[in-house]
Protein backbone atom coordinates (compact mmCIF):
# COMPACT_ATOMS: atom_id res chain seq x y z
CA UNK A 1 0.00 0.00 0.00
CA UNK A 2 2.85 1.78 0.76
CA UNK A 3 3.18 3.53 -3.03
CA UNK A 4 -0.75 4.74 -2.90
CA UNK A 5 -0.12 6.59 0.13
CA UNK A 6 2.97 8.73 -1.53
CA UNK A 7 0.81 9.38 -4.63
CA UNK A 8 -2.11 10.70 -2.64
CA UNK A 9 0.67 13.02 -1.11
CA UNK A 10 2.19 14.12 -4.61
CA UNK A 11 -0.92 14.61 -6.31
CA UNK A 12 -2.44 16.51 -3.07
CA UNK A 13 0.78 18.80 -3.76
CA UNK A 14 0.17 19.10 -7.41
CA UNK A 15 -3.31 19.96 -6.88
CA UNK A 16 -2.83 22.83 -4.69
CA UNK A 17 -0.30 24.43 -6.97
CA UNK A 18 -3.51 24.66 -9.49
CA UNK A 19 -6.07 25.92 -6.89
CA UNK A 20 -9.15 27.08 -8.79
CA UNK A 21 -12.56 28.44 -8.09
CA UNK A 22 -15.81 26.81 -8.70
CA UNK A 23 -16.55 26.65 -12.52
CA UNK A 24 -12.82 27.39 -13.21
CA UNK A 25 -11.49 24.36 -12.42
CA UNK A 26 -10.68 23.68 -16.17
CA UNK A 27 -6.78 23.04 -15.40
CA UNK A 28 -7.85 21.01 -11.94
CA UNK A 29 -10.28 19.10 -14.47
CA UNK A 30 -7.62 18.23 -17.53
CA UNK A 31 -5.05 17.19 -15.10
CA UNK A 32 -7.83 14.69 -13.37
CA UNK A 33 -8.62 13.45 -16.63
CA UNK A 34 -4.70 13.06 -18.16
CA UNK A 35 -4.06 11.20 -14.83
CA UNK A 36 -7.58 8.96 -15.12
CA UNK A 37 -6.25 8.03 -18.95
CA UNK A 38 -2.79 7.19 -17.68
CA UNK A 39 -4.79 4.34 -15.75
CA UNK A 40 -6.65 3.36 -18.72
CA UNK A 41 -9.62 4.74 -18.06
CA UNK A 42 -12.93 6.04 -20.34
CA UNK A 43 -13.90 9.60 -18.91
CA UNK A 44 -17.13 11.22 -18.97
CA UNK A 45 -17.00 14.98 -18.93
CA UNK A 46 -18.17 18.42 -20.05
CA UNK A 47 -21.93 19.72 -21.03
CA UNK A 48 -23.21 15.46 -20.92
CA UNK A 49 -22.50 15.16 -16.74
CA UNK A 50 -24.04 18.51 -16.51
CA UNK A 51 -27.65 20.12 -16.49
CA UNK A 52 -28.66 22.85 -18.99
CA UNK A 53 -29.34 25.62 -15.80
CA UNK A 54 -25.98 25.58 -13.82
CA UNK A 55 -26.39 27.74 -10.87
CA UNK A 56 -23.33 30.75 -9.91
CA UNK A 57 -21.95 31.01 -13.21
CA UNK A 58 -19.04 33.36 -13.53
CA UNK A 59 -19.53 36.01 -16.41
CA UNK A 60 -18.08 34.91 -19.60
CA UNK A 61 -15.52 37.37 -19.20
CA UNK A 62 -13.37 35.90 -16.06
CA UNK A 63 -14.21 33.09 -17.51
CA UNK A 64 -12.66 33.30 -20.95
CA UNK A 65 -9.73 34.95 -18.93
CA UNK A 66 -9.34 32.20 -17.30
CA UNK A 67 -9.32 29.79 -19.82
CA UNK A 68 -6.33 31.70 -21.13
CA UNK A 69 -3.87 30.35 -18.49
CA UNK A 70 -4.79 26.50 -19.07
CA UNK A 71 -1.93 24.59 -20.21
CA UNK A 72 -4.04 22.87 -23.13
CA UNK A 73 -0.54 21.16 -24.92
CA UNK A 74 -0.18 17.84 -25.85
CA UNK A 75 -3.89 16.96 -25.28
CA UNK A 76 -5.61 14.31 -26.98
CA UNK A 77 -9.28 14.93 -26.19
CA UNK A 78 -11.32 17.92 -26.63
CA UNK A 79 -11.15 20.49 -23.75
CA UNK A 80 -13.79 23.24 -25.41
CA UNK A 81 -16.35 21.95 -23.10
CA UNK A 82 -13.60 22.41 -19.76
CA UNK A 83 -13.38 25.86 -21.33
CA UNK A 84 -16.69 26.93 -21.21
CA UNK A 85 -16.81 25.87 -17.82
CA UNK A 86 -18.07 22.45 -17.83
CA UNK A 87 -15.66 21.32 -15.14
CA UNK A 88 -15.58 17.96 -13.33
CA UNK A 89 -15.52 14.41 -14.32
CA UNK A 90 -17.31 11.06 -13.98
CA UNK A 91 -15.48 7.86 -14.33
CA UNK A 92 -16.91 4.14 -14.60
CA UNK A 93 -14.54 1.19 -13.53
CA UNK A 94 -16.28 -2.09 -13.98
CA UNK A 95 -15.34 -5.14 -12.82
CA UNK A 96 -16.29 -8.47 -14.68
CA UNK A 97 -17.79 -9.98 -11.39
CA UNK A 98 -21.42 -8.83 -10.50
CA UNK A 99 -21.99 -7.30 -7.62
CA UNK A 100 -22.94 -3.87 -6.33
CA UNK A 101 -22.68 -0.31 -7.92
CA UNK A 102 -20.74 1.85 -6.04
CA UNK A 103 -20.75 5.99 -6.28
CA UNK A 104 -17.85 7.77 -4.79
CA UNK A 105 -18.38 11.92 -4.49
CA UNK A 106 -14.69 13.74 -4.34
CA UNK A 107 -15.23 17.86 -4.54
CA UNK A 108 -12.47 19.63 -6.68
CA UNK A 109 -12.71 23.55 -6.36
CA UNK A 110 -10.67 25.79 -3.80
CA UNK A 111 -11.74 29.21 -2.15
CA UNK A 112 -11.08 33.08 -3.35
CA UNK A 113 -8.32 33.69 -0.93
CA UNK A 114 -5.09 34.34 -0.86
CA UNK A 115 -2.52 31.84 0.69
CA UNK A 116 -0.89 33.13 3.74
CA UNK A 117 2.80 34.56 2.60
CA UNK A 118 3.59 33.03 6.30
CA UNK A 119 7.14 31.04 5.43
CA UNK A 120 6.21 28.69 8.35
CA UNK A 121 3.34 27.70 6.52
CA UNK A 122 3.88 23.95 5.10
CA UNK A 123 3.12 25.08 1.65
CA UNK A 124 5.08 27.64 1.77
CA UNK A 125 8.35 25.24 3.24
CA UNK A 126 7.77 22.83 0.96
CA UNK A 127 6.77 24.83 -2.35
CA UNK A 128 3.93 23.42 -2.93
CA UNK A 129 1.55 26.63 -2.37
CA UNK A 130 -1.05 27.80 -4.49
CA UNK A 131 0.73 29.57 -7.87
CA UNK A 132 -2.38 31.94 -7.45
CA UNK A 133 -2.54 34.70 -5.47
CA UNK A 134 -6.09 34.52 -5.18
CA UNK A 135 -7.18 30.94 -4.73
CA UNK A 136 -6.45 28.83 -1.89
CA UNK A 137 -7.77 25.21 -0.86
CA UNK A 138 -8.66 26.48 2.05
CA UNK A 139 -10.94 23.69 2.66
CA UNK A 140 -8.96 20.97 1.98
CA UNK A 141 -10.41 19.87 -1.42
CA UNK A 142 -6.89 18.84 -2.40
CA UNK A 143 -6.29 16.04 -0.63
CA UNK A 144 -10.11 15.44 -1.64
CA UNK A 145 -8.82 14.73 -5.58
CA UNK A 146 -5.89 13.20 -4.21
CA UNK A 147 -7.89 10.45 -2.27
CA UNK A 148 -10.10 10.44 -5.28
CA UNK A 149 -7.32 9.64 -7.86
CA UNK A 150 -6.25 7.09 -5.73
CA UNK A 151 -8.66 5.18 -5.31
CA UNK A 152 -9.19 5.00 -8.84
CA UNK A 153 -5.53 3.65 -8.94
CA UNK A 154 -6.29 0.88 -6.08
CA UNK A 155 -9.46 -0.23 -8.13
CA UNK A 156 -7.85 -0.56 -11.24
CA UNK A 157 -4.52 -2.68 -10.32
CA UNK A 158 -7.61 -4.84 -7.88
CA UNK A 159 -9.80 -4.68 -10.33
CA UNK A 160 -9.62 -8.79 -10.78
CA UNK A 161 -10.46 -9.67 -7.04
CA UNK A 162 -13.32 -6.56 -7.13
CA UNK A 163 -16.69 -7.74 -7.70
CA UNK A 164 -19.54 -4.60 -9.25
CA UNK A 165 -19.03 -1.87 -10.25
CA UNK A 166 -17.73 2.02 -8.99
CA UNK A 167 -18.48 5.41 -10.42
CA UNK A 168 -16.44 7.96 -9.28
CA UNK A 169 -17.14 11.31 -9.51
CA UNK A 170 -15.30 14.87 -9.41
CA UNK A 171 -17.45 17.48 -8.51
CA UNK A 172 -16.79 21.03 -9.46
CA UNK A 173 -18.41 24.21 -7.85
CA UNK A 174 -19.08 23.03 -4.07
CA UNK A 175 -18.10 26.15 -2.28
CA UNK A 176 -21.40 27.64 -3.00
CA UNK A 177 -22.88 25.33 -3.50
CA UNK A 178 -23.43 24.63 -7.47
CA UNK A 179 -22.17 21.41 -8.28
CA UNK A 180 -24.24 19.04 -6.99
CA UNK A 181 -27.43 19.84 -7.89
CA UNK A 182 -26.12 19.95 -11.44
CA UNK A 183 -24.40 17.08 -11.82
CA UNK A 184 -27.33 15.00 -9.74
CA UNK A 185 -29.82 16.54 -11.52
CA UNK A 186 -28.39 15.19 -15.34
CA UNK A 187 -28.07 11.61 -13.15
CA UNK A 188 -24.95 11.13 -11.87
CA UNK A 189 -26.25 9.56 -8.49
CA UNK A 190 -28.62 6.93 -10.22
CA UNK A 191 -28.21 3.55 -10.62
CA UNK A 192 -26.03 3.39 -7.65
CA UNK A 193 -26.57 0.88 -4.85
CA UNK A 194 -23.97 2.78 -2.23
CA UNK A 195 -23.29 6.62 -2.49
CA UNK A 196 -19.93 7.27 -0.11
CA UNK A 197 -18.66 10.74 0.65
CA UNK A 198 -15.99 12.22 3.05
CA UNK A 199 -14.71 15.19 3.94
CA UNK A 200 -10.89 15.54 6.21
CA UNK A 201 -10.78 18.22 8.92
CA UNK A 202 -14.04 19.60 10.23
CA UNK A 203 -14.03 19.13 14.22
CA UNK A 204 -12.58 15.08 14.10
CA UNK A 205 -9.86 14.76 15.77
CA UNK A 206 -6.47 12.67 14.06
CA UNK A 207 -6.85 9.47 12.92
CA UNK A 208 -10.58 9.35 13.56
CA UNK A 209 -13.15 8.25 11.10
CA UNK A 210 -16.41 9.70 11.87
CA UNK A 211 -19.12 7.72 10.24
CA UNK A 212 -22.55 8.83 9.43
CA UNK A 213 -21.91 13.23 9.41
CA UNK A 214 -25.39 14.73 10.71
CA UNK A 215 -26.10 18.51 10.77
CA UNK A 216 -26.08 19.01 6.91
CA UNK A 217 -27.59 21.91 6.61
CA UNK A 218 -30.11 23.27 3.74
CA UNK A 219 -28.56 26.31 2.11
CA UNK A 220 -29.42 29.42 -0.16
CA UNK A 221 -26.88 31.71 -1.57
CA UNK A 222 -28.49 34.95 -2.81
CA UNK A 223 -26.81 38.38 -4.87
CA UNK A 224 -28.35 41.19 -4.15
CA UNK A 225 -27.38 44.61 -5.49
CA UNK A 226 -29.10 48.06 -5.27
CA UNK A 227 -29.19 50.90 -7.93
CA UNK A 228 -29.82 54.11 -7.07
CA UNK A 229 -29.10 57.74 -8.53
CA UNK A 230 -25.72 59.33 -8.05
CA UNK A 231 -25.62 63.55 -6.76
CA UNK A 232 -23.29 65.94 -5.44
CA UNK A 233 -22.79 64.82 -1.98
CA UNK A 234 -22.56 68.53 -0.93
CA UNK A 235 -24.55 70.57 -3.52
CA UNK A 236 -27.24 68.60 -3.92
CA UNK A 237 -28.13 65.45 -1.87
CA UNK A 238 -31.44 65.82 -2.50
CA UNK A 239 -31.31 64.55 -6.19
CA UNK A 240 -29.15 61.39 -5.44
CA UNK A 241 -30.71 57.94 -3.90
CA UNK A 242 -28.47 56.17 -1.74
CA UNK A 243 -27.63 52.19 -2.88
CA UNK A 244 -24.81 52.42 0.18
CA UNK A 245 -27.51 53.22 2.75
CA UNK A 246 -29.92 50.63 1.21
CA UNK A 247 -27.53 47.99 1.10
CA UNK A 248 -26.59 48.78 5.12
CA UNK A 249 -30.10 49.00 6.17
CA UNK A 250 -31.03 45.90 4.71
CA UNK A 251 -27.23 43.83 6.10
CA UNK A 252 -28.59 44.94 9.54
CA UNK A 253 -32.54 43.95 8.52
CA UNK A 254 -31.26 40.56 7.65
CA UNK A 255 -29.10 39.72 10.25
CA UNK A 256 -31.98 39.91 12.87
CA UNK A 257 -34.34 37.22 11.03
CA UNK A 258 -33.03 33.95 11.89
CA UNK A 259 -34.37 33.31 15.03
CA UNK A 260 -36.27 29.91 14.97
CA UNK A 261 -37.66 27.31 17.56
CA UNK A 262 -38.12 24.24 15.24
CA UNK A 263 -34.81 24.32 14.45
CA UNK A 264 -31.50 25.75 13.36
CA UNK A 265 -31.36 28.65 11.58
CA UNK A 266 -28.19 30.87 9.88
CA UNK A 267 -27.97 34.02 8.14
CA UNK A 268 -24.72 35.82 6.54
CA UNK A 269 -24.06 39.12 5.03
CA UNK A 270 -20.64 37.98 4.03
CA UNK A 271 -19.88 40.64 1.00
CA UNK A 272 -21.16 44.56 0.78
CA UNK A 273 -19.12 46.89 -1.85
CA UNK A 274 -20.58 50.02 -2.45
CA UNK A 275 -20.37 53.67 -3.89
CA UNK A 276 -17.19 54.86 -5.91
CA UNK A 277 -16.10 58.17 -4.22
CA UNK A 278 -16.19 60.26 -0.50
CA UNK A 279 -18.43 63.73 -2.88
CA UNK A 280 -20.53 61.15 -4.27
CA UNK A 281 -23.77 59.95 -3.33
CA UNK A 282 -23.03 56.39 -3.81
CA UNK A 283 -25.70 54.79 -7.05
CA UNK A 284 -24.58 51.08 -6.13
CA UNK A 285 -24.04 48.48 -3.95
CA UNK A 286 -23.71 44.62 -4.15
CA UNK A 287 -24.06 41.96 -1.65
CA UNK A 288 -23.62 38.83 -1.51
CA UNK A 289 -25.95 36.88 1.36
CA UNK A 290 -26.42 33.55 2.22
CA UNK A 291 -29.36 31.68 4.43
CA UNK A 292 -29.47 28.61 6.23
CA UNK A 293 -31.73 25.57 8.06
CA UNK A 294 -32.02 22.49 9.68
CA UNK A 295 -34.81 21.35 7.02
CA UNK A 296 -36.15 23.16 3.74
CA UNK A 297 -39.37 24.96 5.85
CA UNK A 298 -37.03 27.08 7.85
CA UNK A 299 -34.74 27.78 4.74
CA UNK A 300 -37.89 28.35 2.47
CA UNK A 301 -39.23 30.44 4.70
CA UNK A 302 -35.65 32.44 5.86
CA UNK A 303 -35.68 32.72 1.80
CA UNK A 304 -38.83 34.54 1.41
CA UNK A 305 -37.71 36.70 4.35
CA UNK A 306 -34.74 38.05 2.86
CA UNK A 307 -37.05 38.85 -0.29
CA UNK A 308 -39.24 41.14 1.76
CA UNK A 309 -36.05 42.71 3.55
CA UNK A 310 -34.60 43.38 0.03
CA UNK A 311 -37.80 45.08 -1.55
CA UNK A 312 -38.88 47.04 1.92
CA UNK A 313 -35.65 48.48 1.71
CA UNK A 314 -35.75 49.58 -1.89
CA UNK A 315 -38.86 50.79 -1.34
CA UNK A 316 -37.94 52.73 1.34
CA UNK A 317 -34.70 54.41 0.16
CA UNK A 318 -36.10 54.78 -3.38
CA UNK A 319 -33.91 52.42 -5.19
CA UNK A 320 -33.77 49.76 -7.43
CA UNK A 321 -33.12 46.15 -6.37
CA UNK A 322 -32.25 43.55 -8.13
CA UNK A 323 -31.87 39.47 -5.77
CA UNK A 324 -30.62 36.74 -7.45
CA UNK A 325 -30.41 32.89 -6.20
CA UNK A 326 -27.05 31.37 -6.97
CA UNK A 327 -26.62 28.16 -5.29
CA UNK A 328 -28.45 26.12 -3.16
CA UNK A 329 -27.85 22.98 -1.68
CA UNK A 330 -30.94 20.85 0.45
CA UNK A 331 -30.37 19.49 4.04
CA UNK A 332 -29.71 15.74 4.35
CA UNK A 333 -30.66 13.15 6.75
CA UNK A 334 -30.37 9.57 6.16
CA UNK A 335 -33.48 7.42 6.06
CA UNK A 336 -31.21 4.00 7.27
CA UNK A 337 -29.92 5.28 10.79
CA UNK A 338 -29.31 0.97 11.38
CA UNK A 339 -27.02 1.38 8.07
CA UNK A 340 -24.76 3.96 9.75
CA UNK A 341 -24.18 1.68 12.97
CA UNK A 342 -23.55 -1.42 10.31
CA UNK A 343 -20.67 0.63 9.00
CA UNK A 344 -19.46 1.50 11.97
CA UNK A 345 -19.45 -1.69 14.01
CA UNK A 346 -17.60 -3.47 10.78
CA UNK A 347 -15.15 -0.27 10.73
CA UNK A 348 -14.75 -0.92 14.29
CA UNK A 349 -13.77 -4.93 13.41
CA UNK A 350 -11.03 -3.68 11.31
CA UNK A 351 -9.12 -1.68 13.19
CA UNK A 352 -10.57 1.84 12.83
CA UNK A 353 -11.40 4.63 15.13
CA UNK A 354 -14.88 5.74 14.64
CA UNK A 355 -16.94 8.70 15.72
CA UNK A 356 -20.61 7.59 15.45
CA UNK A 357 -22.37 10.64 13.49
CA UNK A 358 -20.44 13.75 13.90
CA UNK A 359 -21.62 16.56 13.25
CA UNK A 360 -20.93 18.88 10.00
CA UNK A 361 -22.59 21.74 10.99
CA UNK A 362 -22.75 23.53 7.84
CA UNK A 363 -23.84 22.54 4.42
CA UNK A 364 -22.41 20.42 1.61
CA UNK A 365 -24.13 19.92 -1.90
CA UNK A 366 -23.21 16.18 -1.92
CA UNK A 367 -26.82 15.77 -0.11
CA UNK A 368 -28.36 16.04 -3.25
CA UNK A 369 -26.22 12.33 -4.48
CA UNK A 370 -26.88 11.12 -0.87
CA UNK A 371 -30.44 11.84 -1.11
CA UNK A 372 -30.71 10.81 -4.21
CA UNK A 373 -29.51 7.33 -3.94
CA UNK A 374 -31.55 6.69 -0.96
CA UNK A 375 -34.43 7.70 -3.36
CA UNK A 376 -34.17 5.59 -5.50
CA UNK A 377 -33.67 2.60 -2.84
CA UNK A 378 -29.52 2.71 -1.98
CA UNK A 379 -28.15 3.52 0.83
CA UNK A 380 -25.84 6.81 1.58
CA UNK A 381 -23.10 7.47 3.98
CA UNK A 382 -20.56 10.03 4.57
CA UNK A 383 -17.35 10.30 6.68
CA UNK A 384 -15.44 12.79 8.21
CA UNK A 385 -11.63 12.27 8.46
CA UNK A 386 -9.98 13.38 11.38
CA UNK A 387 -6.66 15.50 11.28
CA UNK A 388 -4.89 18.34 12.81
CA UNK A 389 -5.48 21.83 11.22
CA UNK A 390 -3.22 24.13 11.10
CA UNK A 391 -5.97 27.23 11.20
CA UNK A 392 -9.92 26.74 10.43
CA UNK A 393 -11.04 25.68 7.12
CA UNK A 394 -11.64 28.33 5.04
CA UNK A 395 -8.68 30.53 6.40
CA UNK A 396 -5.36 32.02 4.56
CA UNK A 397 -3.43 29.47 6.74
CA UNK A 398 -5.09 26.52 6.30
CA UNK A 399 -3.44 23.22 6.26
CA UNK A 400 -3.62 19.79 6.86
CA UNK A 401 -1.63 16.52 8.92
CA UNK A 402 -1.59 14.95 5.08
CA UNK A 403 -1.48 11.27 7.10
CA UNK A 404 -5.34 12.14 6.73
CA UNK A 405 -4.89 10.89 2.72
CA UNK A 406 -4.11 7.54 3.93
CA UNK A 407 -7.35 7.31 6.42
CA UNK A 408 -9.63 8.30 3.97
CA UNK A 409 -7.99 5.96 0.98
CA UNK A 410 -8.06 2.91 3.74
CA UNK A 411 -12.12 4.08 4.93
CA UNK A 412 -12.85 3.97 1.09
CA UNK A 413 -10.95 0.21 0.31
CA UNK A 414 -12.55 -1.00 3.73
CA UNK A 415 -16.40 0.56 2.72
CA UNK A 416 -15.82 -1.52 -0.53
CA UNK A 417 -14.71 -4.76 1.23
CA UNK A 418 -17.16 -4.48 3.74
CA UNK A 419 -20.05 -3.62 1.45
CA UNK A 420 -19.03 -6.20 -1.49
CA UNK A 421 -19.34 -9.27 1.16
CA UNK A 422 -22.82 -7.78 3.09
ZN1 LIG B 1 -15.03 21.77 1.88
Amino acid sequence: MEKYYEELIALRRNFRQIAEVGWLEMQTTINIIKYLKMLGLDVKYGREIHSADRMGLPSEEVMSEHGKKVNTDNLNFDVSDILKGYTGCIVEINSSNPGKNFGFRFDIDALPLHETDDPEHIPNKLGFRSKDNSTDHACGHDGHIAMGLGLCHWIVDNIEKLSGNFRIIFQPAEEGVRGGKSMTAAGAADGLDYMIASHIGMNEKIGVVGVGSTGFLATSKFDLSYEGVTAHAGANPQDGRNALLAAASAALSLHTLPQYSTGSSRINVGVLNAGTGRNIVPGESYMQIETRGSDELILNDLSKRVEQVARGTAESFDVKYNLSKVGEAINFETIHPEFIDYMAEKLDEKGFTTHLRPNLGGSEDVSYMLKRVEELGGYSIHYMLGTTLKAPHHNVAFDYDESVLKLGLDTYISTIEILSDK
